[in-house]
């Protein structure tokens, strides 16, 4: 997928983790944090933060396997985010789920649009990328992206805590 379109699912996705939060869960967000961690997905889903880093880049000279190789492998980067949060105050939970977000919609934007790697797949000598083999910057990748975008306005509204018209917190 291309950058629009990870940023579209980054931000759709991390959006829809703090509406999730405002309307359900107990993790007390605020604004502060919303807006924290929309930046932060902006930037880890596409380029040189996220599984992209493979792509161009002084990084991309370090990392073996070629572009859509380890670092869109899902176990590792699974891994990596496991790592980060032993390593990580409590405090920053929110930029963990927001990096989570960033990088987990950036694989599952690439298991669309192309394929990706799967470690286990690959150790067992499949070279294949798995996933849907939508064609990255087609029509049906756009379509999807404007689609990200749209929604992001309600979930943007929900996940600030905007009145809402009916009641659906459970207490
Ligand atoms: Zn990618």
């Amino acid at each position: 997928m291309n950058r629009l379109g990870h940023q579209a699912a980054a931000q759709a996705t991390w959006l829809g983790v703090c509406s999730y939060e405002q309307l359900i869960g107990r993790w007390d967000l605020g604004w502060q944090h919303v807006l924290a961690g929309c930046i932060v997905a902006s930037s880890m889903c596409a380029d040189d933060w996220s599984p992209d880093v493979d792509q161009g880049g002084w990084m991309a000279k370090f990392i073996p396997g070629g572009h859509r190789g380890i670092t869109h492998m899902p176990e590792l980067v699974a891994a990596a985010l496991f790592a980060l949060s032993l390593v990580m105050p409590p405090d920053l939970d929110w930029f963990l789920m927001a990096a989570a977000a960033a990088w987990g919609s950036h694989l599952a934007a690439d298991f669309l649009c192309g394929g990706v790697p799967w470690a286990a797949a690959t150790l067992g000598g499949n070279k294949k990328r798995i996933g849907f083999g939508v064609k990255t910057g087609g029509p049906i990748e756009k379509a999807i992206t404007t689609f990200l975008t749209v929604i992001s306005f309600p979930l943007a509204y929900i996940a600030l805590g905007g009145p809402m018209p009916f009641a659906l917190v459970v207490s």
